[in-house]
Parts: C-alpha cells; sequence; structure tokens
C-alpha cells in the first residue's frame, strides 16, 4: 500500500473503481491541472518541469527544491509504475482510450511514439482545447493489444495521476527518452517517478541463469551471481514493472507485494 493507497483507504488506489467516475471532476483543482495539461500540452509541462529541477543542482537551493518539488509533484501531477496485468485491469476500470505522441521522446529524441493512452475526460478535453494534436482513438481490445505489444518491446507502464488518487493515464516508457526516470535518478526526486506495489523475486531452484531477464530491466535491479549462474535481484532496485517476468520461460519469477519484502518496504 503506497502514500495514496493509505491515504484513501484503498489496496492500490488505481485499482478503485470510485476514483474513475464523474465525480473526480468536481474538484477545481484537478480540473485546472488537466485543462493546462492538454491546453498547454505534455511537453510544454514537461519543459517547465525540467527548467524547475535544475533548483535541485544549486549547492544553496537544492534541499528546498527537491522538498517543494516533491510536495508539489504528490499532490498534483506524475506517475507510478505498474505492472502489465494492473494496465490491463486500468482498462477495463476507464473508457474513452486514446493514444497520443509520447513527449519525452518528441522532447529528447525529436521521435514520434503513439503510446501516451489517455482516458477519461482527457479525450474531449484535447478535442476542444488542442484540436490540431495528433490522436488515435481506440477500444478496450486495441488499447490492450497495445499494452501487450509495448511490453512485448520492453516499455515499462506508468499510470499518472492529476491531483491523487485521479489516474488519467497510462505512459509506456524507455527509460533512455522518459523525463519522470531522469528526475528521480538524475535528480533524487522521489515523486519524478514512484516505484510500483509489487517487487520481483526470482526462485533460484528454478533459474537457470539464461540471462533473458537481465536485458529487460531498465533499473539496474539484476544481477547475475557468478557463484551460483543464478540471477539476483536488489529490491532497493526494484521499480515493479514485471518486464522480466514476463520473460522468463522457467516461470522462476514472481512478484510479490513490496511490503512483504525486506529492503523493498516502505521504499517508493
Ligand atoms: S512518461 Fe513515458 S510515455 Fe509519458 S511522455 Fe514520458 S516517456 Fe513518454
Ligand atoms: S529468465 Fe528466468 S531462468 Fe533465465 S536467468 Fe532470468 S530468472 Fe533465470
Ligand atoms: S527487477 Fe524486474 S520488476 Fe524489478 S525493475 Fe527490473 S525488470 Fe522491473
Amino acid at each position: 500500500m503506497c502514500e495514496f493507497c493509505s491515504k484513501h483507504k484503498r489496496k492500490k488506489w488505481f485499482l478503485d473503481p470510485d476514483n474513475y467516475s464523474e465525480k473526480m471532476l468536481e474538484n477545481k483543482r484537478r480540473m485546472n491541472i488537466l485543462q493546462k495539461l492538454a491546453g498547454f500540452g505534455l511537453d510544454y509541462e514537461l519543459r517547465d518541469t525540467a527548467e524547475a529541477v535544475r533548483w535541485t543542482k544549486h549547492p544553496l537551493t537544492k534541499d528546498v527544491a527537491k522538498h517543494i518539488i516533491n510536495k508539489i509533484a504528490s499532490s498534483t501531477h506524475s506517475g507510478q509504475v505498474i505492472t502489465l496485468q494492473d494496465a490491463l485491469e486500468i482498462i477495463d476500470l476507464s473508457d474513452n482510450h486514446v493514444l497520443f505522441a509520447c513527449g519525452c521522446r518528441r522532447l529528447t529524441n525529436n521521435k514520434e511514439k503513439m503510446c501516451c493512452l489517455n482516458f477519461g475526460p482527457m479525450r474531449d478535453i484535447n478535442m476542444g482545447v488542442r484540436p490540431k494534436e495528433k490522436m488515435e482513438e481506440v477500444d478496450r481490445y486495441e488499447a490492450k493489444l497495445r499494452l501487450e505489444e509495448w511490453h512485448r518491446q520492453g516499455l515499462f507502464s506508468e499510470v499518472i495521476y492529476a491531483v491523487p488518487p485521479f489516474p488519467l493515464a497510462l505512459c509506456n516508457c524507455d527509460a533512455k527518452y522518459c523525463l519522470p526516470v531522469k528526475y528521480r535518478f538524475m535528480y533524487d526526486l522521489r515523486f519524478g517517478l514512484l516505484k510500483g506495489h509489487e517487487i520481483a523475486r526470482v526462485d533460484s531452484k528454478r533459474c537457470v541463469g539464461c540471462k533473458e531477464c537481465i536485458s529487460r530491466c531498465q533499473f539496474g535491479a539484476m544481477f547475475l551471481s557468478p557463484d551460483e549462474n543464478k540471477v539476483v535481484i536488489d529490491p532497493t532496485k526494484c521499480f515493479g514493472c514485471g518486464l522480466c517476468s514476463d520473460v522468463c520461460k522457467k516461470n522462476a519469477i514472481s512478484m510479490i507485494n513490496r511490503q512483504d519484502v525486506p529492503g523493498g518496504k516502505d521504499r517508493w
């Protein structure tokens, strides 16, 4: 249970059907953020944040800057890593699924990939304020197929919130370009990207040391023990994306509750 779940007394905040209801749009602050996101566009938002995070590197402002940015991100807009299974469940809970181009790739690599899967009010808000923005509508079946394909490609999913616990999108990210990953690792901003609810665990009796899983981990959490030729997972580094477990042909990797893992507990 992460802090959003504890605050709202649910097991996983993004799997609570109430959080997808129309009632959530009565919150003015939330609607302002959604309007801003759609109106100025994700690229603007990312650029805006990129300006702010620079203050975390200045010796005189770093502590205050980290505190303020974490506080703002936790109460306004950011994301949490989730497994493919949870992402598929979110598709069932949400409606009006639309794809937008990934802003991080566009900004950092000048490439367009339609893998920002938005839902709920985002379709209509975007159509109203930025009708020229490229958008692809997909039904539930197609949305799930795309998610499965992105995970096969090795992308991990984040559920994005606007004033928690309201989920608005599923981002499908490559750490090489993902700005939230950079905020977390380069600027030490926890709320740049929150870790997920699970941690991967390897059953060493089943692991044959084929290393298939290691190349899937974008967070540097997996190692091959040279002594035993088995994979070992560092629970302090695992973000719980589940990409490793999806490819293990020996079914040696299971995803378990973060709070049950010493070393991973309470490290969001
Ligand atoms: S968070 Fe992920 S999918 Fe979303 S814009 Fe950034 S890299 Fe793209
Ligand atoms: S894919 Fe499975 S069997 Fe292969 S190294 Fe990873 S955990 Fe072990
Ligand atoms: S160890 Fe597995 S679940 Fe954890 S971050 Fe790496 S790929 Fe994702």
